[in-house]
């Protein structure tokens, strides 16, 4: 298990580095971080929220298989947008509609060094999308507005005193 770091920490807010080799130490990583996902219990886990600054995420949502995305590009998003209600393992107990193109096309490497190319829709395109913004240092309150922000950001702080 690794230890996920939580809202306020540095490195949330920082830009992840594109992977160099994708070699054992990478395919290590990301068998540690689909554990700790699965553990936490949650659907998506990016690197920098275990305090690694690289570009790679893993995923999986029920009934699907765990995916491994390194140096992923998202080249492609539908016009139709919609909500769907999100929460963050660096963010616990915090929820809040977010409004995200419902479709997506991506391009990663797998941790076998494959590259590969995706078009997800539903909740694979939410997670995926979610942990995208990560490695960008973005959150998932950054997509609403300021004032919605600033106070699941002040519950979230004040949730951690009680
Ligand atoms: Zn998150």
């Amino acid at each position: 298990m690794l230890d996920i770091v939580t809202l306020g920490d540095e490195v949330l807010r920082q830009k992840a580095a594109v992977v160099g080799d994708i070699d054992g130490s990478i395919a290590k990583l990301a068998e540690n971080m689909i554990r700790t996902m699965q553990e936490a219990p949650g659907i998506g886990l990016a690197a920098p929220q275990v305090g690694v600054l690289k570009r790679m995420f893993v995923c999986q949502i029920e009934g699907d298989k765990p995916r491994v995305f390194i140096n992923p590009e998202i080249i492609g998003t539908s016009e139709e947008r919609g909500v769907f209600e999100e929460g963050c393992l660096s963010i616990p107990g915090i929820y809040a509609d977010v409004l995200r193109p419902d479709e997506i096309s991506i391009q990663a490497w797998n941790e076998r060094g494959r590259p590969f190319t995706l078009n997800a829709g539903g909740l694979l395109a939410r997670v995926i999308q979610h942990e995208y913004d990560h490695l960008q240092g973005v959150l998932f309150l950054d997509h609403l507005n300021q004032k919605k922000s600033e106070r699941l950001e002040k519950q979230y702080y004040k949730s951690l005193r009680a």
